[in-house]
């Protein structure tokens, strides 16, 4: 049985102290939640949002992470630095990060390598844009970036990784998937971890749906076979928007 996985991408907004206030409100809404949760804020507020989550069923999330370890690469934060702030999950190859700032297969999926052989959890997204999606090639979008994030990775560090299906046209937008047009796209990555790691690895693998969830439309998104979670933007900003969903049954 795979268990729901929620999680909050604030991406850049919120001070330090609006993202402690935030974190604050979610620990005490969430403790009895029955799924998984991670949160995660601006690089400015992790550290401040890691004493706030500390021991609870919050998971810390960062939003991106550079290809390197350390070295001359100014204004990126690295795999060590997240670490020692307490950072559990890393969000990689985001829609926003793919198109607005060109990162491409090769570089998410050396970023998916790198966090995950420091013991991080990653959730790889993956997702087309709306063109792509009228040409019917939404599933050979998603099947190449699967394929390529996931070079390379064994079969041992694959259990710490989920796979969020972000259609970009969805991002942001108010539109959302219909759960059967999302829930085809997750059987048919299903497929694509069963065919490169076998049927038990598929069977185990989480896959997000992110793009406009919102409480009305988590709970039928949710009912489906293969949507395992949601990764909220707009939503998350807020306890009174996430918390609905963070419940979902
Ligand atoms: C996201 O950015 O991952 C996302 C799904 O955003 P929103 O929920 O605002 O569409």
């Amino acid at each position: 049985m795979r268990k729901y996985f929620i999680a909050g991408n604030w991406k850049m907004h919120k001070t330090a102290s609006e993202a402690v206030a935030l974190a604050s409100e979610l620990v005490k809404e969430l403790k009895d939640g029955p799924h998984k949760y991670m949160i995660a804020p601006s690089f400015t507020a992790l550290d401040a949002v890691s004493k706030v989550v500390k021991g609870t069923n919050i998971l810390l999330g960062a939003q991106n992470m550079s290809t390197d370890e350390q070295g001359a690469h100014t204004g990126e934060v690295s795999v060590l630095q997240l670490k020692d702030l307490g950072v559990q999950v890393v969000i990689l190859g985001h829609s926003e990060r793919r198109h607005t700032y060109k990162e491409d297969d090769a570089m998410i999926n050396k970023k998916v390598k790198l966090a995950l052989s420091h013991g991080l959890e990653v959730i790889l997204c993956v997702g087309e844009l709306l063109e792509e999606r009228e040409a019917g090639k939404a599933e050979k979008v998603c099947e190449e970036q699967t394929r390529k994030g996931l070079a390379g990775v064994s079969a041992d560090d694959l259990k710490k990784v989920t796979i969020a299906y972000e259609p970009v046209w969805a991002i942001g937008t108010g539109k959302t998937a219909t759960p059967e047009d999302a829930d085809a796209i997750h059987k048919f990555t299903r497929g694509i971890i069963a065919d490169m790691y076998g049927k038990a690895a598929a069977d185990a693998m989480v896959i997000q749906y992110g793009g406009s969830m919102k409480a009305d439309n988590a709970q039928a998104l949710l009912a489906k076979e293969n949507i395992d979670g949601g990764l909220i933007g707009g939503a998350a900003l807020k306890a009174d928007t996430f918390k609905p969903i963070a419940l979902c049954k």
